[in-house]
């Protein structure tokens, strides 16, 4: 894909014009455009990896998404310590945007229904649960 037509690309190049909660040399987080539950953050990494189908097992992605996770964490942390939090990728077909994005969900979903999406448990596993994730990526 050209890097031009990648919106979360163009997010993380161009910090000034979204309002960013985080930002780093690897990482950027914004809240997500249509979010699903109390509060719903996006942390995807400065470089363009289309899906979780590209991580490698190894300490180059296994540090990558650790630090994601990390950032993640600390954001909900801050303002909405008293929710339940959940951290995941969808997984091809299911992702909406190809450039690798972690959901970082405190609930309750809004509505209740959309947990069906950020769910691992449905027939199609659509979801990975961050932490599943690093275990296939630990080198
Ligand atoms: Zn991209
Ligand atoms: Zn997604």
């Amino acid at each position: 894909m050209p890097e031009s037509a990648c919106i979360f690309c163009d997010i993380a190049r161009l910090p000034s014009s979204t309002s960013l909660l985080y930002q780093d040399d690897k990482v950027v987080a914004f809240q997500d455009i249509k979010p699903a539950a109390f509060r719903h953050y996006l942390v995807i990494p400065i470089e363009h990896i289309p899906t979780v189908k590209n991580l490698q097992r190894g300490l180059e992605h296994y540090s990558l998404v650790s630090h994601m996770l990390n950032v993640g964490k600390t954001l909900l942390q801050q303002d909405s310590s008293h929710n339940e939090h959940r951290f995941g990728f969808h997984q091809p077909p299911f992702n909406s945007v190809d450039h690798l994005h972690l959901h970082c969900l405190a609930l309750p979903y809004m509505p209740s229904w959309k947990f069906i999406k950020y769910s691992s448990l449905g027939p199609l596993g659509g979801f990975i649960l961050a932490e599943k994730l690093l275990e296939k990526l630990k080198p």
